[in-house]
């Protein structure tokens, strides 16, 4: 096995709060060519969220390798497995490289002029016959800024639809409504510098030692060097943080709202709280103080299985910092009351006085790589610059960039969210969908539903991907797209730093680049501006980005000082960055001003159990103006528990050696020999009731379908299985029906999603265990 495949975080750099996170800068070539013969061009990682800044390199034509850039902000030059060998996928013999289009019942090659021609005319008539609700857009966390604008333009103002969101719904669509919620924008923020200037690090349902390697790197950097922060995790299973940690808070899964109350009820009770800087730039805190009064260790210690002493010792820990940064991922995302537990790690943070200072901060951090960007295009089921669609002003504003009437941008509820947009294609009210660069045939819950979804009759499907994913596979037309490394464009990570990714090879074949591909078609669907000129006014990638610029002006992600020019050479650059800001910002709120105004805010709230959205009105009557909303909410046990037929709880997850469904990793010769094939991890205890042994295969079944897998005995909390969610059947002999062995966690999963974040919650569903 490759040295970085095993040695995942690679050497260690010991530093304090007093120095810079040491360079290391790690790379990776094709060992069959020459070094001196290789030539490099500027790009990022597009395998996480963590965007770590690296040189492509190039020999031929083709990509051959890549090293990490050791001047960026992000990563001083270190790259993951993912990153380090990730990038074979470019290369891979199974590309598509020519459009398709199904032609009785078979998907059969055909040139761009056909597809396009074939789709624009389909897009037409159900316009004509049923107008623009029929028409969904689901997209990804994975494209350019540049294709995210271009597409929203298209999807808002030139067809007219609300049905536009991207897989950001199954990924951060809970940070996203976090921040929201409590600073009244979307936007982190707290910076990954703050990594070396805390004391303590909170962990909240990340497993960041696998998502996003390369920040665990920084961290350990830190655990390892002389002024040692504390680290308090919290997860169910025995992760690699996990053993790291001070305190290991090893929950049952569904019951984040029942801790972190316990621990706000044992700081407020405490008084480990600033109520000088709480009164001055929080609202709320006598209501929330009233819900967490009902919550002390002992009560939230049963409901979540763990021992109310390290509930004690982690507030203590909690209440003693003096730079506490928090980390929030899909432990709290995908779980059971999501927005509800994001928001109350916020208060945790909040209830400290520590937001927008050095070291401290919350991360409520993204899942994929340009998840941003989907968020602040508005892809993601949002308006684009963080705009509120129930303002007018700001619609009216989003109405003068786009150069169309604000009636033009639909507005009139709700942007659609993901889970929607399938229930709409399900029921036939959606009609054309195109799926972009994402695979929902295994990456959404409940597989035998989405499969009917996806192939049933009266739903004409468009998929642009750069493989013959399990998705494309049901698709009336497929459009072969162009991958990082083949298209110039730029990504914002999940701490805003914004980095520039130049095209370093030709795509293959006639693959094309997503903004090019949408450009086409509004081309051909003619779409014009109200003064009759083209809707869409630019044709390049830099071209895209002033005109993103524009449209970001004096928006809380503001990109007014950042130009391609600026992006060469140097470090990624954290937006906002604009006249007052021209080298980018490092922490938002530093001033304790927070974007909760109501003329300002980009969503006026929820109520966080029920998901009631409040009106106007009713954020104008919080007064928040400025200041942080202290949200509360009760804890309430997750929908679906283990019964007698069903003893356990299942919960997905990732593995370090793949990103989703491994469209990408999966074809990289070094990560897929690491993880092959779908496992089943089971607690000791379990494994030993149901007489399993590491490496027996088992079988797992929920409700809705099965899985079968080689069993592996970890460490976790008793009665839960852990299953990752990255396999599906493009490799399997049997394509895309589980004919065979069935293998995709989703198989398992319920549809059933947070009341504010919709959000689909994969990390709790009963299921059984049995040996075959
Ligand atoms: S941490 Fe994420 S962005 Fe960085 S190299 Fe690994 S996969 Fe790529």
């Amino acid at each position: 096995m490759n040295s970085r495949i095993s040695d995942i975080w690679g050497k260690r750099t010991p530093f304090s709060r007093v120095d810079e996170w040491p360079a290391r800068v790690d790379e990776y070539l094709d060992p069959t060519v020459d070094v001196a013969a290789v030539e490099w061009r500027q790009s990022a990682c597009v395998l996480c969220s963590n965007g770590c800044a690296l040189d492509i390199g190039v020999h031929e034509g083709r990509i051959v390798g890549v090293r990490g850039r050791e001047i960026d902000r992000v990563n001083r030059g270190r790259l993951g497995p993912k990153g380090l060998y990730g990038w074979q996928a470019n290369n891979a013999e199974d590309r598509l490289k020519r459009p398709l289009v199904r032609e009785g019942g078979e998907l059969v090659e055909t040139d761009w002029d056909t597809a396009l021609t074939r789709l624009v005319d389909k897009l037409r008539s159900v316009l004509e016959k049923v107008g623009h609700p029929a028409i969904g857009f689901y997209t990804t966390g994975q494209l350019f800024l540049e294709d995210y604008y271009t597409l929203a333009v298209l999807a808002r103002a030139g067809i007219g639809t609300n049905h536009l969101d991207g897989n950001t719904r199954l990924c951060t669509a809970t940070s996203s409504f976090a921040l929201k919620e409590t600073f009244g924008s979307d936007g982190q923020p707290g910076s990954f510098r703050d990594i070396d200037l805390c004391d303590t690090l909170f962990h909240v349902g990340i497993n960041i030692a696998e998502t996003q390697t390369v920040s665990w790197m920084r961290m350990l950097d830190r655990l390892h060097g002389p002024d040692r922060p504390r680290l308090i995790v919290v997860d169910p299973r025995e992760t690699a943080a996990a053993k790291e940690a001070d305190i290991h808070l090893a929950i049952k899964n569904g019951t984040n709202v029942a801790l972190l109350n316990a621990l706000l009820h044992e700081l407020i009770a405490n008084d480990r709280v600033d109520r000088e800087w709480i009164d001055a730039h929080t609202v709320g805190f006598d209501a929330l103080s009233l819900i967490v009064e009902k919550y002390p260790p002992e009560r939230s210690a049963e409901i979540c299985a763990v021992d109310p002493g390290e509930i004690r010792e982690a507030a203590r820990v909690l209440g003693a910092s003096e730079a506490l940064l928090s980390f929030v991922l899909q432990g709290v995302y995908q779980s059971n009351q999501a927005t509800a537990a994001a928001c109350l790690v916020n208060n945790v943070n909040l209830l400290r006085g520590m937001i927008g200072k050095p070291g401290a901060g919350v991360l409520q951090m993204n899942g994929q790589p340009t998840a941003q960007n989907t968020r602040e295009t508005g892809c993601n089921g949002d308006l684009p610059g963080f705009r509120n669609w129930q303002n007018d002003a700001q619609v009216a504003d989003l109405a003068r960039v786009w150069k169309v009437e604000p009636l033009d941008i639909p507005h009139w509820g709700p942007p659609t969210h993901a889970m929607q947009i399938f229930r709409l294609a399900e029921q036939g009210s959606i009609q054309f969908l195109w799926v972009i660069g994402t695979n929902p045939a295994v990456s959404m819950p409940e597989l035998h539903r989405m499969r009917s979804i996806l192939g049933q009759d009266s739903l004409f499907l468009v998929v642009s991907d750069a493989f013959l994913t399990e998705t494309a596979q049901f698709a009336d037309v497929v459009l072969p797209a162009a991958l990082w490394g083949e298209k110039t464009g730029t990504f914002t990570n999940a701490d805003r730093t914004v980095h520039l990714s130049e095209q370093a090879v030709e795509p293959p074949g006639e693959a094309k680049p997503d903004m090019e591909i949408f450009l086409s078609v509004a081309d051909k669907l003619g779409l014009k501006d109200r003064d009759g000129a083209p809707l869409i006014r630019w044709r390049t990638p830099e071209e895209a980005f002033e005109a993103w610029k524009e449209c970001s002006k004096g928006r809380p992600c503001d990109y007014t000082g950042i130009t391609y020019d600026k992006l060469r050479g140097g470090s990624g650059i954290q937006w906002p960055c604009n006249e007052d800001a021209p080298g980018g910002t490092e922490r938002l709120y530093n001033d304790g001003v927070f974007l909760t105004g109501s003329d300002v805010t980009e969503d006026y709230g929820h109520e966080l159990t029920s998901g009631a959205a409040f009106t106007e009105a009713e954020h104008r009557a919080l007064h928040a103006a400025g200041r942080a909303i202290l949200k509360a909410a009760e804890y309430i046990p997750p929908r679906e528990l283990p019964d007698e037929d069903y003893p356990l709880s299942l919960t997905t997850g990732r593995t370090v050696y793949h990103f989703h469904t491994r469209t990408k990793t999966g074809r990289s010769p070094q990560l897929q020999e690491a993880e092959p094939d779908v496992w089943v991890e089971l607690a000791a205890k379990d494994a030993e009731a149901l007489g399993v042994t590491e490496g027996d295969l088992v079988r797992v079944e929920s409700p809705r379908g099965a899985l079968e897998g080689p069993a592996r005995v970890r460490g976790m909390h008793v009665g839960i299985v852990f299953i990752p969610f990255h396999y599906g059947y493009w490799d399997e002999p049997n394509g895309s029906e589980p004919n065979g062995r069935p293998r995709a966690a989703n198989e398992l999963t319920m549809t059933i999603w947070d009341p504010v974040s919709k959000q689909p919650i994969f990390k709790s569903a009963k299921v059984r265990v049995m040996r075959l």
